[in-house]
């Protein structure tokens, strides 16, 4: 995989797919079954019931053997009808590629984008901040004729490392006194940042399994609601492999209409049983706390973090921006020549001006050092200034702030 021999294990850091645990990929490797025996049908009834907890829902959420992409398209086609208005917030690349998506299956997508002050770094200003839900407010006030079908939010934008307030868009929906549906990709928050599909009110949730649920890429998810069902049963644009009726109806007794991905569901079961353990609110802080040592290092280093609202910071990953000049990209092929080390691309709009650092996964406070420690070696060998050193500040950070502890042998 390099140049030189490669030991020990690779740094996945980038902000998905995520380092899978042994216990998954164990798990994962067992024989595969009959998926229509009894065996499998109580597998799909583990998981179905259990993936409800996750989201916080009572109600069905459809899993899909495909990519997250694959449920973005479900989550359109199984509630719009050819022409619909969808309103969208850019908040950075996956907001505009699920607006490509919804422009290429004829619906008629209008994206707002932040208003205020720009400041001056390279990045475009709507991609550091997260959705603002006065606009979508305003918006949705003026379509007296209820025209518009669904908004449309990314919980935890991966480009950027911008989280948005999701209760608050439904808030900004209730106000207008609009019947749109709320639509949410959480498809990297799942897991990791906190999440409620209930209490917010959304209408669909869209996920993925190789970020937090730690599973690899190959299953994806659409959470429901009742009024999403309902929508579902007039909606016009052509479905059939992503209709969720069928799916919904044979998920009753554990089945699926066709071959589910029967080794990434064992894997996924395994996941459900880990975040059981340790419990989703567990899970959300140590993620708030990784991300908090991960922050210390780049503002030790004096790098600009992409996301410039300290109230949405990611849990999941972080974005920095490297000095003007500075190919972001040549940074990243250097550490992963030298330190066998895989950062997270700049996209869209960002790319060759930003790195992502990953803390999500099979990780703990050492693996991160570690990743912090790469990027600092990094910096160091590309000459790039660091104003001090990003390891000491999060080593301090993850001293001073201990994590749940480890079981006493
Ligand atoms: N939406 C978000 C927020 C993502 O992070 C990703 C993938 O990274 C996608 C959508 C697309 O998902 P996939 O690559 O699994 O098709």
């Amino acid at each position: 995989r390099l140049d030189q021999h490669a030991t020990g294990h690779h740094f996945l850091q980038i902000p998905g797919p995520s380092p899978v645990p042994d216990r998954i990929l164990r798990a994962m490797s067992l024989p595969t079954i009959d998926h229509r025996g009894p065996e499998f049908g109580a597998l799909g009834r583990r998981v179905l019931s259990g993936i409800r907890e996750v989201f916080q829902t009572q109600h069905p959420v459809v899993i899909y053997p495909a990519s997250g992409t694959g449920a973005w398209e479900a989550a359109l086609v199984n509630t719009c009808s050819p022409g619909d208005p969808v309103l969208m917030f850019e908040t950075g690349h996956f907001a505009s590629l699920w607006q490509k998506m919804a422009a290429r299956l004829g619906l008629e997508t209008e994206v707002l984008s932040y208003q205020g002050a720009d400041d001056q770094l390279p990045a475009a200003p709507g991609w550091r901040r997260g959705v603002q839900a006065d606009l979508i407010e305003a918006r949705l006030k003026q379509d007296t004729a209820h025209r518009i079908r669904a908004v449309c939010v990314v919980h935890n934008e991966t480009s950027t490392g911008v989280t948005s307030d999701i209760a608050a868009v439904r808030r900004a929906i209730d106000a207008a006194g609009h019947p749109a549906l709320l639509m949410v990709d959480s498809i990297s928050g799942l897991a990791s940042a906190e999440y409620r599909h209930d209490a917010w009110g959304v209408d669909v949730t869209v996920s993925g399994s190789q970020k937090g649920l730690m599973l690899p890429p190959g299953i994806s998810f659409n959470a429901l609601s009742p009024k999403a069902l309902e929508a579902s049963k007039t909606a016009r644009l052509p479905k059939a492999f992503w209709a969720w009726d069928e799916i919904v109806a044979m998920n009753a007794d554990g089945y699926w209409p066709y071959t589910p991905s029967t080794n990434l569901l064992y894997g996924l079961a395994e996941a459900l049983d880990m975040l059981r353990e340790e419990g989703l609110a567990n899970v959300f802080a140590r993620h708030q706390r990784w991300a908090a040592g991960v922050r210390a290092a780049v503002n030790a280093w004096g790098l600009p973090i992409q996301c410039a609202d300290p109230a949405v910071y990611s849990p999941v990953l972080t974005g920095v921006i490297t000095p003007p000049g500075v190919d972001a990209d040549a940074l990243r092929k250097l550490i992963h020549q030298r330190f066998d080390l895989s950062l997270g691309t700049g996209l869209g709009k960002l790319k060759g001006r930003m790195f992502r650092m990953g803390h999500l996964g099979d990780s703990n406070d050492l693996t991160l050092l570690a990743m912090v420690a790469g990027v600092e070696m990094g910096l160091k060998l590309a000459g790039i200034a660091i104003a001090g050193s990003g390891v000491h500040a999060a080593m301090d950070h993850f001293a001073a702030h201990p994590g749940a502890a480890l079981t006493p042998l």
